[in-house]
């Protein structure tokens, strides 16, 4: 294995759970956040996530205690990186905070270390000059609840050297993952290129009255073997993350359908705090 030492910038609700895992698995993980205040918060979070691995994983006292071992904190950016073999930003998806993070890093970090983003809608391209190192630069993108969402799709830009991608594909099989490499930049990558249209479909359905939402579920369940519909994948995911895709779209494409899908969800469970798996009640109660 080419890593040993990895930072992972950012301990939001994709970063911390990237450090635990990757601690998990022996590595010897660095945690860096913009201040300490974020930081305790991530030590809080850390104690929640050893109990899901304890029940989903039936990870052991010692592999918690060896992995708690494994962790290090620091909000010094430099210090963050001193000795890391590969760099994981999972800092908020905001290509400015992204662009100034990737510049402020590039002066800092050792000439060795391998930079991954794991930006959930924009691409490595994007960023490759800011990080001054683009042949060493690529992403990797990790699905939410990693230990037991294990997917881990690698992609890189036109300019990522191929040994530092098999490296990275090599360094996701380490952590547990199910590296799925893909051969060139995609925007949503795989899962979200197939995903994102057909919960768009099952709400057209929905929306234009043609079933109901169990009808909806049961048909595609059924006919493809999916253990969930689409319509339950909506309430999973959150009302609120669809709800600002299908905006984003409707406002670029003005599509009248479009328009009439984010009207209906906003008044039909954004503002009645129906969001889903998250608030008790979505398209379905919980
Ligand atoms: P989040 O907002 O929960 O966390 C972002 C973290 O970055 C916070 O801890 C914040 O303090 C920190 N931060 C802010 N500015 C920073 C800076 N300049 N330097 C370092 N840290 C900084 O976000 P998230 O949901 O964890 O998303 C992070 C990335 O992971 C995004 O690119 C997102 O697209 C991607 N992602 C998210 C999910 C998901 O389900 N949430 C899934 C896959 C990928």
């Amino acid at each position: 294995m080419a890593y040993k030492n990895v930072t992972v910038a950012g301990s939001g609700v994709l970063g911390y759970q990237i450090a635990f895992q990757t601690a998990f698995h022996g590595f010897n993980v660095t945690v860096y956040d913009i201040n300490d205040e974020v930081l305790e918060k991530a030590k809080a979070k850390f104690a929640e996530l050893s109990e899901a691995f304890q029940t989903d994983l039936n990870a052991t006292p010692e592999q918690l205690d060896k992995t708690f071992k494994n962790l290090n904190y620091t909000s010094d950016l430099k210090a963050s990186v001193k000795d890391a073999d590969l760099m994981i930003e999972a800092v908020p998806e905001n290509p400015t905070i992204k662009i100034d993070f990737y510049k402020k890093l590039a002066k800092v970090a050792p000439e060795k270390t391998i930079f991954v983003t794991n930006s959930s809608t924009l691409l490595p391209s994007q960023f490759a000059h800011a990080t001054g190192r683009p042949s060493q630069f690529l992403a990797l993108h990790f699905a939410n609840n990693i230990w037991k969402h294990n997917t881990a799709e690698i992609m890189g830009h036109p300019t990522t050297d191929t040994k530092v991608f098999d490296d990275v594909v090599a360094f996701a099989k380490a952590i547990g993952m199910l590296a799925l490499p893909l051969h060139k930049e995609q925007p949503g990558y795989i899962l979200n290129t197939l995903l994102v249209p057909l919960l768009r479909a099952g709400l057209e359905l929905l929306i234009k009255g043609v079933a109901e939402p169990e009808t909806i579920d049961k048909t595609w369940m059924k006919a493809t073997g999916a253990p969930i519909g689409p319509i339950a994948i909506l309430d999973t995911v959150g009302i609120t993350t669809a709800y600002n895709i299908y905006k984003l779209s409707a406002e670029k494409t003005k599509n009248p359908d479009a328009i009439k899908t984010i009207k209906y969800l906003k008044e039909n469970f954004i503002d009645k705090n129906k969001l889903g798996v998250s608030t008790g009640e979505g398209f379905y109660k919980y």
